[in-house]
């Protein structure tokens, strides 16, 4: 669903961001086919335009996978304590200064901070659950090493 005031940025069905870069990828594309032109002819120009054309996608697809896969987490939380949770079965209660708060369908609250998930007791206090390892997966959080 879109908010109201996100209309205004919108062009044509594109929006601003997304219009801006595929201008970006426009010219690099054709800076390139430019080049294969100087030095292959004809089919250097198609060849560098189809490969510049892909080359910003693939370098922002993969700038964002890193960043999932370092920062973020894939799936993007851990199971829930109980094992029956995926991450698509969590629901966002609030966003804090420092991250989310997350109740699964068990109904446990997780509090996730950059890398690491917390169980929100009902009393209030935190118990360290998982902490997400770059490239290696959901692992419990280890004594010691709680905030
Ligand atoms: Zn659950």
């Amino acid at each position: 669903m879109k908010k109201p005031n996100e209309s205004s940025h919108e062009v044509d069905g594109f929006t601003a961001l997304e219009l801006v870069l595929f201008l970006i990828n426009f010219a690099v594309a054709s800076y390139i086919a430019l080049l294969g032109l100087r030095r292959y002819g004809w089919i250097g120009f198609v060849a560098g335009f189809v490969l510049g054309f892909i080359l910003l996608p693939t370098c922002i697809l993969a700038m964002v996978w890193l960043r999932v896969m370092i920062f973020t987490g894939k799936p993007s939380l851990p199971k829930c304590g109980n094992q029956r949770c995926e991450a698509r079965d969590y629901r966002v209660i609030r966003g804090t200064k420092d991250g989310f708060l997350y109740e699964c369908k068990c109904g446990i609250r997780y509090m996730k901070e950059g890398r690491q998930t917390y169980e929100v007791l009902p009393n209030g206090e935190d118990a360290a659950y998982m902490e997400w390892r770059a490239f290696k997966g959901w692992f419990p959080i280890e004594k010691g090493k709680v905030k």
